[in-house]
């Protein structure tokens, strides 16, 4: 059987990082989405302990001191973070976990954790980037600012990353990570108790 492993999606807001998940976690049953933490407000359409587990500032700040993300930023005035234990618990079970995280977090993953799959999620254009933020309509002008912003400095971060996928489409999107999982789980490092059978020409 082939190990767990930890699958980094990051990419700019505005890029599709939520929806390319939520339907990828639809076609694949082997993927368990990782519930990250963070101190900011939810979102309408957001329930905790399904989007997100929404903590006060206090609350954050001591499971990060007691050691219980895996890693933690803070990202456009808030903070975020990935709880250890579940993480773990299901990469031991063979599961591939699937982190939605900004670059920041994925650098502390990259340190810490070299079997992880490293994906940039990417929008098809700048301006297209800025509609999508704009669109969604959830966030304060300042926020939009903020997050826009930040999504060019999020852009230069792309080169730390194992592959690029660009969300033009949500089926193509998922296709190619699809295709990058496959392959992760045919690498050899992946199988411990596989047994090559080489014979020599000959017979030897
Ligand atoms: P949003 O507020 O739009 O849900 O997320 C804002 C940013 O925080 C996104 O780039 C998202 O990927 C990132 N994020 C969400 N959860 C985590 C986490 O656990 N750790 C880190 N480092 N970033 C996160």
């Amino acid at each position: 059987m082939a190990e767990g492993f930890l699958l980094v999606l990051s990419g700019p807001s505005g890029s599709g990082k939520g929806t390319v998940s939520q339907a990828l976690m639809e076609k694949k049953d082997d993927i368990t989405f990782s519930i990250s933490a963070t101190t900011r407000k939810p979102r309408p359409t957001e329930t905790n302990g399904e989007n997100y587990f929404f903590l006060s500032e206090e609350k954050f700040k001591q499971m990060d001191e007691d050691g219980e993300f895996l890693e933690s930023a803070f990202v456009h005035s808030n903070y975020y973070g990935t709880p250890k234990k579940f993480v773990m618990d299901e990469i031991g079970k063979g599961e591939i976990v699937l982190l939605e995280i900004d670059v920041q977090g994925a650098l502390q993953i990259k340190k810490n954790y070299k079997e992880a799959v490293f994906i940039f999620l990417l929008p098809p254009t700048m301006d297209e980037l800025r509609n999508r933020i704009l669109k969604r309509g959830t966030e304060s002008e300042e926020d939009i600012k903020i997050r826009f912003n930040n999504a060019f400095k999020e852009l230069d971060f792309v080169g730390e990353y194992d592959f690029f996928v660009v969300n033009d489409e949500v089926e193509n999107a998922v296709n190619d990570i699809e295709a990058i999982i496959h392959s992760e789980k045919l690498r050899v490092k992946r199988h411990k108790d596989i047994k090559l059978n080489i014979t020599r020409q000959g017979g030897k």
